[in-house]
């Protein structure tokens, strides 16, 4: 039998294999099933723990008009993280959670099968390329496999914090536009 988003989002709420579960809810990805972009963050945050949907907070609304600069939408991709649960304080996610975390990602990626994956910050792409560094690879596609790349972009939420990264974050987003574009990668309807 073929496994689902909503059969995945299920089993995630009945799995109690990270620590962070006894404190925090259950956040699986979200998004179009026919993406072809997917969007990968490091951990829910606060208000992403409340209402268990992935970058619905401050980072989320600025990510929401990254994506806007494009001319998509939120609707027609696919948003995760790594870790599937809320870190106390928002301290980053251990080395053990993002492992313990990292099959839901996985069988997130086999059910979308994405063509471009654009990790957010470090967490995420050191899941992928682990000596590849945010500062040096941003805005930079890496093939992985015939039919997937990596783009890798910093967090929105580093820009929140240090402006200067605002632009930054406004010009690889037009890149990756423009990679789009060049390999025919459009929306769903
Ligand atoms: N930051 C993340 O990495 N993920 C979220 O879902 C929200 C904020």
């Amino acid at each position: 039998m073929e496994l689902t988003l909503p059969d995945l989002q299920e089993k995630l709420k009945a799995w109690d294999g990270c620590g962070l579960a006894k404190n925090s809810n259950p956040v699986l990805g979200e998004g179009n099933f026919e993406a072809d972009v997917m969007f990968i963050g490091e951990a829910p945050g606060a208000k992403e723990d409340e209402l268990g949907r992935p970058f619905v907070g401050a980072a989320g609304k600025f990510l929401d008009e990254l994506i806007g600069t494009m001319g998509w939408k939120r609707e027609q991709v696919y948003i995760s993280n790594v870790v599937k649960y809320r870190p106390p304080d928002n301290r980053d996610p251990t080395p053990e959670e993002k492992a313990e975390c990292m099959p839901w990602l996985m069988l997130e990626i086999a059910i979308i099968k994405p063509k471009v994956i654009v990790p957010l910050g470090r967490h995420s792409l050191g899941h992928f390329f682990e000596r590849l560094t945010i500062s040096n690879a941003h805005g930079m596609p890496q093939k992985l496999t015939d039919d997937v790349t990596i783009f890798p972009i910093y967090h929105p939420a580093a820009a929140l914090h240090n402006g200067n990264l605002r632009q930054s974050l406004l010009d690889d987003f037009a890149k990756l536009k423009a990679y789009l574009d060049e390999h025919n990668i459009e929306p769903p309807k």
